[in-house]
């Protein structure tokens, strides 16, 4: 089979076993260059087995797995390790080096030129602290040195585990800038993620894995509509308004009235766009219009807890 040029990563039917355990069943998922992909799903899914193969770790039970268009475990694939930039799970860093030092370390092990690194510090907020022994820094400045190590050598593929694990709100949101910044200069992203909010309108694709198998892959609108997920339109208007309002439009099941002046209507997302417009004609005498589309946490549950199946729905 041949592999796309602009696919960085390309798994075809990757299966993976540990004695009897199956942590990875028939895997077919591929990455493109300059495109993000979360990987999701329970402790024990097989998020770190697949990133073990990525990296090259571990081999495949059976099935083709491609890196750069390299098989990662060969020799062939060693230069090309520095084009990966891989932020573990957990970091552990040598408590006597400053943070400085260990980037120092890490570039060298990359086989980079050396620098002072002023700059991945400064991104990564910790130029203040970048003379001080990494023994002295918090849970969130290791991690984000973590993630400045990971990004050293601006490299092609970023494989980031738990990116935002023991980081404040403000970090996390740096993290995604970051992140993004990263995919403007044409690096694809891997990101193994439990915290299924802060993903929501930052990956391109969610990939969720159940048991070792991959029981979704696509765009979040697309898992949506495939899980049958409804969008919500709450506005505030009115009594009088909102009675003519529920009589408009679908039918009663749609139609909620949260408290006092506050109508929901439930609807495919696919009819919203018709179901404003008839909202729109009583325009003045509403206050309030919001949209909520159900959140990527809704929609890992919708797939965890249904037998919807088809791996690629993109
Ligand atoms: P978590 O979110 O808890 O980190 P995960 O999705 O990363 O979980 P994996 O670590 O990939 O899951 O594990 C998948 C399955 O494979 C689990 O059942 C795990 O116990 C099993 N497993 C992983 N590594 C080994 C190993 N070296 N030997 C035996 N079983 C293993």
């Amino acid at each position: 089979m041949k592999m796309d040029s602009q696919m960085v990563m390309d798994f075809a039917q990757v299966s993976k076993t540990y004695g009897k355990v199956k942590a990875l069943e028939d895997i077919t998922l591929n990455l493109a260059k300059g495109s993000s992909v979360a990987l999701v799903g329970h402790n024990g899914a097989g998020k770190s087995t697949l990133i073990k193969l990525i990296l090259g770790l571990i081999k495949p039970s059976s099935g083709r797995v491609r890196v750069f268009r390299q098989e990662p475990t060969s020799g062939a694939f060693n230069p090309l390790r520095c084009k990966i930039g891989y932020l573990p799970e957990q970091c552990l860093f040598q408590k006597s080096l400053t943070g400085r030092e260990t980037l120092i370390f890490y570039a060298q092990l990359k086989g980079l030129k050396a620098g002072k690194f002023n700059d991945s510090l400064e991104r990564v907020d910790l130029a203040a602290a970048a003379d001080r022994k990494v023994g002295t820094y918090s849970k969130g400045m290791r991690q984000r040195l973590g993630v400045a190590q990971a990004l050293l050598g601006a490299p092609e593929l970023l494989v980031l585990d738990e990116p935002t694990s023991g980081l404040d709100p403000i970090a996390r949101q740096n993290i995604y800038k970051i992140i993004g910044e990263e995919k403007e200069r044409g690096a694809s992203v891997l990101i193994s993620s439990h915290v299924l909010t802060e993903l929501d309108d930052r990956i391109d694709q969610v990939a969720i894995l159940n048991k070792g198998k991959l029981t979704a892959m696509g765009t979040i609108p697309i898992l949506r509509r495939k899980v049958k997920m409804k969008s919500e339109i709450i506005l505030s208007a009115p009594k009088l308004v909102i009675e003519q309002i529920e009589k408009s439009v679908g039918t009663p099941r749609d139609c909620t009235r949260k408290r006092d002046g506050v109508l929901s209507i439930s609807c495919d997302p696919e009819n919203k766009i018709a179901i404003l417009e008839k909202i729109m004609v009583f325009g003045a005498g509403i206050e309030n219009i919001e949209i909520q589309e159900p959140s990527l946490e809704l929609v890992y549950n919708a797939y965890s807890n249904s037998n919807i199946g088809g791996a690629q729905d993109v």
